[in-house]
């Protein structure tokens, strides 16, 4: 199977995190790029670097205004006096029906939805190139790979068209799922990460082209809380086309391979002709973040259950977070993924 990752995506660096309010570490850290490469590279897969798309792949599923501000808050921030080091917002408007702001610290708040995704002066290329991962991820299944892998950091599923959150920038699994409509007329986008892919759902909420399903730990007591509950089902006409598997907290293996095949009945029901996964491996029983107890024989099974839909798969980097056994736990994955479908 290709892998892609470029070197640029280990430059953004993210200090600064609140967790219940209290000041923390970001556990976004690059490091988990070198855990992540040796776990691929375990799995057999040998790392590419993707060539450069442009804005266009990104453009079609972000707004204009956002990109701007993506790439350009960092140096404006730096403009203000007393300003933080990174960009982080400490306004937001409780809805959206005021006006966009002009101010630096407004769009901060306008588009970012929370602390978790600070920007610093790396954030808009590592950003990109992580974007870039995916699109040459889907490109190379479009020219007949039957999967492959994007090494995508940062993670993206948390961001929406014109929002950042939760460690994320740009929404990698939606780019990659875009890319893949070119030729194919329906695309699924399976998120198995912990956390729900509220991003992506938001993103594709009203289309009926792309079929959105995440399994997660049920967003009642966990982040991201405003999303990600079972009867959020889709509008307009999206209604249908999105389907949510909140599971209770610390569920393991025999719970998710449970939902796995509620969701796989519903893919089927869909005949996507792709299909894009959104990996977290933060599911795992010894994640930092605690919410479900999946193990690494389990990341094995779910590979191989989800290469038995036998569809062309890209495969997205999202979460995952530093423990000793984050790149296990991708080799596992794609053991289990690539035993089945190659
Ligand atoms: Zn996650």
């Amino acid at each position: 199977m290709k892998a892609f990752y470029a070197e640029e995506q280990k430059r953004h660096d993210p200090k600064a995190f609140l967790s219940s309010g209290a000041p923390q570490p970001n556990p976004e850290k690059p490091e988990r790029v070198e855990r992540l490469l040796a776990g691929a590279r375990s799995a057999g897969l040998t790392i590419e670097r993707p060539k450069e798309h442009g804005l266009g792949p990104v453009a079609a599923v972000h707004t204009p205004e956002y990109l701007d501000f993506l790439e350009h808050i960092f140096a404006r921030w730096q403009r203000i006096e007393g300003a933080s080091a990174e960009v982080i917002p400490n306004i937001h408007p409780i809805a959206r029906n005021g006006s966009y702001p002009a101010s630096a610290v407004g769009q901060a708040g306008y588009h970012m939805a929370d602390t978790a995704c600070p920007i610093s002066a790396e954030t808009w290329n590592s950003a990109l190139w992580s974007a870039w991962s995916a699109v040459e991820a889907a490109e190379a299944v479009m020219a007949g790979a039957p999967s492959a892998y994007a090494l995508c950091r940062p993670p993206g599923h948390h961001a929406f068209a014109d929002v950042a959150g939760g460690f994320c920038f740009i929404n990698n699994s939606a780019v990659a799922a875009q890319v893949l409509r070119r030729n194919a007329a329906r695309v699924a986008i399976l998120d198995v990460d912990l956390h729900h892919g509220n991003g992506t759902q938001g993103i594709f909420y009203a289309r009926p082209d792309v079929l959105t399903v995440s399994l997660h730990a049920d967003p009642v007591r966990f982040y991201p809380f405003f999303w990600g509950h079972a009867d959020e089902r889709g509008k307009g006409a999206g209604l249908g086309y999105n389907f949510n598997l909140p599971l209770p907290r610390k569920s393991g293996d025999a719970a998710f391979l449970e939902a796995l095949a509620t969701a796989f009945r519903r893919i089927r029901a869909f005949a996507p002709e792709a299909l894009v996964v959104a990996l977290g491996l933060d599911a795992f029983e010894g994640d930092p973040f605690g919410g479900l107890s999946v193990t690494t024989p389990g990341f094995a099974r779910i590979g191989e259950a989800i290469a038995g839909l036998g569809l062309p798969t890209v495969i997205v980097q999202e979460g995952g977070y530093l423990c000793d056994a984050l790149g296990d736990n991708l080799t596992a994955f794609l053991t289990g993924f690539g035993g089945k479908r190659g």
